[in-house]
């Protein structure tokens, strides 16, 4: 998906400030996500792939997502630029808790540790890496998040091609993630999984659970906002208690605006979490990755 256009641009710059007007007490991760967004024309992120990391020869297993094995190239001072950039702005903008990213000043290699930790999503690793740098654990971790986008977007670009067409399972083909929501395809009347990490887009069957395979149409169910009509819904499972958003759409949502859509329904979470529906926390595939 092509994002640089100053349309599309503008467009997401204007969708985050009609959401910060209507969550005024967002407004730090709203500047979070502004930074990131702004990162992802940065040319020093589009290339992780040499062409010895670009080829097919990974995949040994139909269950392993596409980065599993790879080394990522990266700019140790652009990765460090970003990761200071969005830790200041998360302390800047008062991000709950993010007071002592203020004197968060990694080094380059520090900075790639972060990241890397953060695309592998080892919640253990970057709650180390906080400890160590004396910061609190849950802003780090989300500029570690946030930080990882434009080198998990400009691979999801680049493998998307070799996302295989049946890909069974509701981990990310590409990064390992959990879906961030479905989408409903009126086109083609396809339910597709999308990662809100890489962007990537899977097919699915229409009644199957993403994180636990569950098919007992008794076990799955649905919820709706009051307000929200047929486009928005819940997706539940009673087996394993999580649920996932699910949006109609004509068409696939472009990349970025996998956040800009999680973030504008979360009232649907709201509804999920109060029925004591969860989303899992870890992935359930550990993806092992190099970032050099
Ligand atoms: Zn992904
Ligand atoms: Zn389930």
């Amino acid at each position: 998906m092509q994002r640089t256009a100053s349309g599309l641009r503008a467009d997401t710059a204007a969708r985050l400030a009609e959401l910060e007007r209507q969550r005024p007490e967002w407004h730090a991760w709203f500047r979070l996500l502004s930074e990131a967004e702004r990162a992802l024309d940065d040319a020093g992120w589009r290339t992780p792939l040499d062409e010895a990391e670009s080829g097919d020869k990974f995949v040994d297993s139909e269950d392993v997502p596409l980065l599993n094995g790879r080394a990522l190239q990266v700019d140790a001072d652009v990765a460090q630029r970003l990761v200071r950039r969005l830790a200041s702005t998360a302390a800047v903008g008062h991000l709950p808790d993010a007071a002592s990213l203020r004197w968060y000043r990694p080094s380059a290699a520090d900075a790639v540790a972060l990241i890397e930790a953060a695309v592998r999503q080892d919640l253990t690793e970057l709650a180390a890496l906080a400890d160590a740098a004396g910061t609190e654990r849950g802003p780090l971790m989300s500029v570690a998040h946030l930080a990882a986008l434009p080198l998990l977007q400009s691979c999801g670009r680049l493998l998307a091609d070799q996302v295989p067409r049946h890909w069974p399972h509701g981990y990310c083909p590409i990064c390992g993630a959990w879906p961030i929501l479905a989408e409903r395809r009126g086109l083609d009347r396809s339910r597709r999984l999308r990662c809100g990490r890489c962007a990537a887009e899977w097919e699915v069957q229409w009644l199957c659970c993403a994180y636990c395979d569950e098919r007992d149409h008794e076990r799955l169910g649905s919820l709706v906002a009051e307000d929200g009509g047929e486009t928005l819904k819940v997706e539940t499972c009673s087996s394993c208690q999580g649920y996932l958003k699910s949006i109609a759409t004509l068409q696939g949502i472009p990349s970025f605006e996998l956040l800009l859509r999680d973030l504008e329904t979360v009232e649907l979470d709201l509804v999920a979490v109060q029925r004591g529906y969860g989303r899992p926390e870890e992935s359930r595939f550990r993806l092992k990755v190099r970032l050099v």
